[in-house]
């Protein structure tokens, strides 16, 4: 059968392109190798993303902001950064009080279940589970089952390690920080004022993150030769663990539920396009989180094509035609470029323990603190509110 568009992969991205092409003409197939169960009723997974005032504006845009329960958004409205031993903060969010924060954090799983309810009812939308695919050619997809399936246009959106990618010979930049981070939720005994911490020690990072009432997700960053010994410490020892490295700033610390662990690993495609194939989302770049901007590059980026394809509709051109596909190439990659490169820079810095890099760390957070037009811009940056900005969170 043919389609007008394949989309591979419903993660998050996959399902925000799907819903933002909803009501057009265009007959349009999702693949997804997981089962409708997993699809349907996604299980927590420990991450907790902050989302920019643009993804939250995008994420309204696709009738899915709605879909999130109220109670498990969390307003972020300050942010401390600390570097080392010292307990000077680079501080966020005290002097832009018509700000009502300067983002939101929302677990995963609710994300993919409330792009999933709104995209399941969408009528020019198929959606195939339990099936991966096995390759892709210009216009043409092989699946597991055996079947061939052809569409004027095929999207990846099948993750950072995306095997579409490497099918169609794109070569992409990668970067294994050999570092891991794991995730936790914690409760605590006193309040965290909506305020989230990035605690760039030496030798680990931790951040804790404002969730709704006393409770925190907890980041923590690591070597990736120590995280089986922080994964495998008893719960009673990893609270203490955190309590003491957090200076008991919120009292006692409880773990809740599990801990999860994802190795660091960033990629950034060379580019996002091929003869009728574009990348989105993770697979166009996976960022490393420290930045917190994976997610919210993904719905940017769909957003983008989305509205290449529905200009071109609008005047009768083909929906997969290198012209259109380049545009979107063009305007993705200026903004995702400066961010991957920059962030992996201010990994490099901040996870650097050498005398020289410690004495730059220091300097660096006292001059941001100091000079208002820097601290505003990376607010901006930090909060989308300009819709020109790109940085949104420092969150590792
Ligand atoms: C610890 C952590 C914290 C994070 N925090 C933030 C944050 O604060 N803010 C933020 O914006 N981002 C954050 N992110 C990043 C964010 O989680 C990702 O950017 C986002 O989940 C990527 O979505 P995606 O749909 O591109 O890819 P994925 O979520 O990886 O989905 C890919 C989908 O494709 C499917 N698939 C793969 N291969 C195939 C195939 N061959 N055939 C069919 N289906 C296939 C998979 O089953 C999956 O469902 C964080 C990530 C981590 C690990």
């Amino acid at each position: 059968m043919n389609y007008d568009i394949i989309i591979i992969g419903a993660g998050p991205a996959g399902l925000s392109f799907a819903r933002s092409l909803a009501k057009t003409d265009l007959n349009i197939l999702m693949i997804e190798k997981s089962s409708i169960d997993q699809l349907s009723q996604p299980a927590p997974d420990g991450r907790e993303i902050a989302l920019t005032h643009l993804s939250v504006k995008l994420m309204k845009e696709l009738g899915a902001w709605s879909h999130i329960p109220p109670e498990v958004i969390s307003p972020i409205k300050k942010a401390k950064v600390l570097n080392g031993n010292s307990s000077y903060f680079l501080n966020f969010g005290n002097d832009n009080s018509s700000l009502e924060a300067l983002g939101y954090l929302v677990p995963n799983y609710h994300i993919r279940q409330a792009l999933y309810d709104v995209v399941k009812i969408i009528d020019n939308v198929e959606i195939m589970t339990d099936v991966s695919v096995t390759d892709v050619q210009p216009g043409c997809i092989s699946l597991s089952n055996g079947n061939n399936l052809q569409a004027s246009l095929i999207v990846a959106a099948d993750s950072r390690f995306s095997n579409s990618r490497r099918k169609m010979g794109i070569p992409a930049s990668m970067h294994d920080f050999s570092r891991v981070a794991i995730v936790s939720r914690m409760e605590h005994e006193k309040s965290h004022n909506q305020t989230a911490f990035e605690c760039f020690h030496y030798g680990r990072t931790l951040a804790i993150l404002p969730m709704t009432g006393k409770m925190s997700s907890v980041v923590i960053t690591v070597s990736a030769d120590v995280a089986d010994s922080i994964l495998n410490m008893t719960e009673e020892q990893f609270n203490i663990d955190v309590e003491q490295q957090f200076k008991s700033r919120l009292g006692s610390m409880k773990l809740i539920g599990k801990r999860y662990s994802y190795p660091l690993v960033a990629v950034h495609a060379n580019r996002f396009v091929a003869e009728r194939f574009a990348l989105i989302g993770d697979a166009a770049v996976g960022m490393h989180p420290v930045t917190a901007h994976g997610f919210n590059l993904g719905l940017r980026g769909q957003n983008t094509l989305a509205k290449e394809i529905k200009d071109a509709i609008s005047k009768n051109k083909d929906i997969g035609s290198m012209q259109l596909l380049s545009k979107y190439d063009r305007k993705h990659q200026s903004i995702t470029k400066p961010l991957y490169f920059g962030t992996n820079k201010i990994v490099e810095l901040f996870t650097n323990d050498t005398l020289p890099a410690k004495v730059v760390r220091s300097v660096t957070l006292r001059f941001a603190n100091h000079f208002a037009p820097i601290k505003r811009m990376i607010t901006n940056k930090l909060t989308e509110k300009d819709e020109k900005g790109y940085l949104p969170f420092i969150k590792l």
